[in-house]
């Protein structure tokens, strides 16, 4: 999470708010509820799985099935082919050892004594504080209100009422516990006394788990942290399969598991979730054009789909910030309103890898004999990686060039979109109730391509033919998308418990129906309703998502 200085779009929405609809209208569920919860593990309900398939399958249409290989994209320095796979989440265990993962893909946390409560080494900031000649580091999780909750830590921690908060005085400013030197006197966030925070220890965010019937490390396997993996090992199969030719891609959709210390902020991060990733080959030569236009392009898809451009930003990662392999990464944000003013949250990376994960792939082969998770060092003293010891250079078939392909990977979350739009969506507005009293809607104004539901159909009563003929063009609307029916309670509750879900459009069968064959059609957003002719319906609602 970064802050930024640009000035944010302000968006009055309580988080709290937003939670309790997802549960409410069925979009999110905290996993395994009934046996109290599992931290770090959420399950989509009936609205969620729709909203997050449709955004995937925006994603997938838009990057892949639907991607024209023979036009030149604008920004784009040439034409190029895009493809995909679906790789396994247990790969070879020798893969996350050339990856890097093995060795390399860990956090470091602090267990605190008191609270026994436990912690990301790198995420704990504080401040040395003062008063009657004893000196103590109070330290909070809380970046952003930082100095807010050690001024009232320390006046706990020196049992000072708060007329007398000036007695207190403060050394330097506000530093991560990472920076400072000396580590005693520190008062753990959750703490009231100093010294109960253990040294921090490395912890490899892998999940492991054992394949076959072998115990030991002979069985030992990973959950995939990433997808990106088994695109960079399918490589060959992929240029051998499908005749694809550099600049290429390949996209991948699905889980991965990272076992983060502290999983918070609703479903940002999680245990498991779902990543979209991308590995786009390319010439070395081009590699710097290619990586501009996709951070472009990506940047613009999220707007495309809906969110507001105040509330997203690109962030240009600074040279100490990048992998030794890596000349550039720019980070996709969004101001999300969980987040304090001014911070934002990480939506996708979009990384210049060069040749560093086909390398690692190809160089250096591994003994059949020793133990794939075995550390071997390097003369640099640094881990090695070991890779299969297959060439998996590329040779192009019309140059006859042949060279190790430079990788751009815009790599994004499925789960962390999912929430950015949900965040985007929230609304409340005032609107007149059938009595005309003023009422306040809550409305999830998704953009008509991902909202769960299309349209719902209405007949205005439950006589005269009305449902007979809603329930036809339900049936007619349901071959083509997500369409619902419903005829319980007056209308005006209808469309309110639509504008929940956040349903772009409501048809309603009415008594000039039966004369006319025509309909109403409500806007989620704009409430104008017009009539068009029962037979164009379908028409007319495709034409609106899609558009
Ligand atoms: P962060 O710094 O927030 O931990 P990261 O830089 O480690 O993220 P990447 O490894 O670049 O993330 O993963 C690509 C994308 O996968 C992220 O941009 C994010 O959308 C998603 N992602 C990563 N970790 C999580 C998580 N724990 N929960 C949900 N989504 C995640």
């Amino acid at each position: 999470m970064t802050n930024a200085t640009n000035t944010q779009k302000s968006k009055p929405m309580d988080m709290d708010k937003l939670v309790s609809l997802a549960k409410r209208r069925g979009f999110l569920f905290q996993s395994s509820e009934i046996y109290g919860g599992q931290n770090g593990f959420w399950d989509y309900g009936p609205l969620g799985v729709e909203l997050k398939r449709n955004i995937k399958n925006a994603w997938w249409q838009d990057m892949v099935s639907a991607h024209d290989d023979l036009s030149t994209l604008s920004g784009a320095p040439a034409p190029f082919q895009m493809t995909g796979i679906d790789s396994t989440i247990i790969l070879h265990p020798q893969v996350w050892k050339a990856s890097g993962h093995y060795d390399l893909f860990h956090d470091f946390m602090v267990d605190c004594r008191q609270s026994k409560k436990r912690y990301r080494y790198d995420q704990i900031v504080g401040r040395y504080v003062s008063y009657n000649e004893q000196t103590v580091f109070i330290t909070t999780e809380s970046s952003a209100a930082a100095e807010a909750e050690i001024e009232e830590k320390a006046l706990q921690f020196f049992k000072l009422k708060s007329k007398h908060r000036e007695k207190i005085t403060y050394e330097g400013g506000i530093v991560n516990l990472t920076t400072i030197a000396q580590k005693e006197n520190i008062v753990a966030p959750h703490a009231k006394e100093a010294g109960t925070l253990t040294e921090p220890r490395e912890f490899n965010l892998m999940f492991k788990t054992t394949v076959g019937a072998l115990s030991g490390e002979e069985g030992t396997a990973f959950l995939r942290p990433e997808t990106a993996q088994g695109i960079f090992i399918n490589f060959k199969n992929v240029v051998d399969s499908s005749r694809v030719r550099v600049p290429f891609g390949i996209a991948q959709i699905g889980k991965s598991f990272r076992n983060e210390i502290t999983p918070r902020n609703f479903t940002f991060r999680s245990r498991e979730f779902e990543q979209m990733e991308i590995e786009f080959f390319c010439h070395p030569d081009q590699s710097a054009d290619w990586y501009a236009f996709w951070r472009q392009r990506r940047f613009a898809w999220y707007q495309r789909l809906g969110l507001s451009q105040e509330r997203l930003i690109m962030r240009e990662h600074e040279a100490d910030e990048l992998s030794h392999y890596s000349t550039g990464t720019a980070d996709i944000e969004y101001a999300f309103p969980f987040l304090p003013e001014g911070e934002y949250g990480e939506l996708e990376g979009i990384a210049h890898r060069g040749d560093f994960d086909l390398r690692s792939h190809m160089e250096g082969k591994l003994d059949p004999n020793s133990n794939p998770l075995e550390v071997e060092k390097g003369e640099d003293g640094k881990p090695r990686h070991r890779g299969s010891g297959k060439d998996l250079t590329y040779r192009d078939e019309v140059t006859n060039e042949k060279f190790l392909p430079h990788v751009i990977e815009p790599s994004a979350g499925a789960d962390r979109a999912t929430l950015a739009f949900l965040c985007e969506a929230y609304d409340e507005d005032t609107q007149p109730d059938e009595k005309g009293k003023p009422q306040t809607r809550t409305v999830m104004r998704f953009h008509p391509r991902i909202a769960p539901i299309k349209a719902a159909i209405f007949p205005l009563v439950k006589k005269d033919g009305m449902p007979e003929i809603a329930k036809e063009l339900y049936r007619t609307l349901k071959k083509k998308m997500n369409v619902f029916y419903d005829e319980k309670g007056a209308v005006g509750r209808r469309y309110r418990r639509q504008d929940e879900a956040g349903t772009p459009y409501c048809i309603t069968i009415d008594g000039q129906t039966l004369t006319d064959q025509t309909v109403t059609i409500r806007d989620r957003d704009t409430l104008e309703q017009y009539r068009i002719k029962i037979d164009n319906c379908a028409a007319e609602i495709t034409g609106k998502i899609e558009g």
